[in-house]
């Protein structure tokens, strides 16, 4: 017999999560399918730990999702009892008069955002462990912080299932066919019915949804992960090395404190990051981590971390979705009016996953959120195609021609 569900939420990693774990507690019949194993190592929502940051310069929605989002993995932390985010505090680095440090500048006044600004000898004493040149400043934001992104999405499924919901791990959708009524959901286990599907498959989002042509392409990125050179592991632990986001000139990367005794973990941002483009997002699963992908990583951590030693100690094959705009895609596409479609994260989506849970969880129910993702809309694209514009979002944000540049995360 094919059950029926309010919300079906297809794909568990942690947009999913969030939005199965809302749903559930809005009082919904719902049922959480994924191909895999809640927290499992194959999407985009792995590694060991995230950046959690409020002092953003994406655009101002992001700062409001941001904020969403403490309020709710606080309330997940309560619910689970599990540890997940660490707010041992960020710092942004910048030239004086970037357009990074001026937009991050620009967020804190909107948002209220509490920061300080470092410079000088005063912030080479307190943060030595990185090399800082004279036309650097650096904003010091107490509330970011590190997340544990296999932990939340376990924590956010459990909370999901502590609500009602139903959780099908190792059932994979095959197709979504909206006939009116609602969804019908095939997987390889079986059939289910949903009034509203939240499709919440990463990189796989697109593939499911091939009658809207969605220009989310999978990127790859590959993380690294740097030890301290001898006597060094309590200067890049959480208590004295803050997670950092750095964007001066050429120098444009971002780092995580050692959480886990594996290292502190480094990244590049900017023309300079190693991305790629995947055909297929499978295959990430089998294309190791190269030389090409960590040299330069390696190269970045030389010249600005000399508390580490230069070589990769182990490094991590990730990805995301991208959209030609580099902004996310939540809503709800007018060709499909029974699917909230959550995808193209691009490298900064974690910190705002409760958040966007929230929103599609609304929007699956009531047909409206009241978070600010308008400018998310999935119908963007087609709406530049039409007019032969670029996609312009509403942020004030990136052009982008017909196919979408390589762009560094920027978590
Ligand atoms: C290198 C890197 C570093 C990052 N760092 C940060 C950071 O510091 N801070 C930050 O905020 N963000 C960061 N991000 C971004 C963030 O991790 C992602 O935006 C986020 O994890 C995306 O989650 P998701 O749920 O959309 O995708 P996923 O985690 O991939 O989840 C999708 C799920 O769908 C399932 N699925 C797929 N197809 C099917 C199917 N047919 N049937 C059933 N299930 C299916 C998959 O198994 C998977 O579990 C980073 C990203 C990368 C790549």
């Amino acid at each position: 017999m094919v059950r029926r569900y309010d919300v079906a939420v297809v794909g568990l990693g942690v947009m999913g999560a969030m939005a199965a774990w809302q749903a559930a507690r809005q009082g919904a019949s719902v049922i959480g399918l994924d191909r895999f194993a809640p927290g499992h190592g194959l999407g985009s929502s792995h590694g060991g730990s995230r950046i959690f940051r409020m002092l953003l310069f994406e655009g101002a929605p992001y700062v409001s999702l941001a904020r969403t989002s403490l309020g709710l993995f606080r309330q997940l932390e309560a619910t689970s009892g599990a540890g997940l985010l660490d707010q041992c505090g960020g710092l942004l680095i910048g030239t004086r008069d970037g357009p990074a440090i001026a937009a991050a500048r620009a967020a804190a006044r909107l948002g209220g955002i509490d920061h300080r600004v470092l410079e000088g000898d005063a912030l080479r004493a307190r943060f030595p462990q990185h090399t800082l040149d004279e036309d650097e400043l650096a904003l010091y934001e107490p509330t970011a912080g590190v997340i544990r992104p296999e932990a939340a999405v376990r924590a956010a499924v459990a909370a999901a299932a502590t609500c009602g919901a139903r959780i099908e791990p190792g059932a994979r959708c095959l197709a979504l066919d909206e006939d009116g009524q609602g969804t019908v959901i095939t997987t390889d286990t079986g059939v289910h019915r949903a009034r509203t599907v939240i499709l919440a498959a990463g990189c796989w989002t697109a593939g499911l949804l091939p009658d809207l042509a969605l220009p989310l392409r999978p990127q790859r990125s590959v993380l690294t992960w740097f030890r301290p050179a001898a006597g060094g592991a309590r200067a890049h632990g959480p208590a004295r090395f803050p997670v950092f986001v750095r964007r001066s000139g050429d120098r444009q990367g971002w780092g995580i404190p050692d959480v886990d005794g594996l290292g502190v973990k480094v990244g590049l941002s900017g023309p300079a990051s190693p991305k790629r483009w995947l055909d297929r997002p499978e295959d990430n699963w089998t294309t190791p981590p190269a030389e090409a992908e960590t040299a330069p990583v390696a190269a970045f951590v030389r010249r600005t971390l000399p508390g580490l030693l230069p070589a990769v100690a182990s490094a991590q094959a990730c990805m995301d979705g991208r959209t030609p705009d580099g902004h996310f895609v939540v809503g709800i596409p007018a060709r499909r009016p029974g699917t909230v479609v959550c995808g193209g994260f691009a490298g900064h989506g974690f910190k705002h996953a409760p958040a966007i849970g929230l929103a599609a969880a609304q929007l699956a129910l009531e047909g409206a959120t009241e978070m600010p993702v308008g400018a998310f809309s999935p119908d963007r694209f087609e709406r530049s195609e039409r007019s032969g514009r670029p996609v312009r979002s509403d942020l004030g944000g990136r052009r982008a021609g017909p196919a979408p540049r390589s762009r560094g995360v920027h978590p």
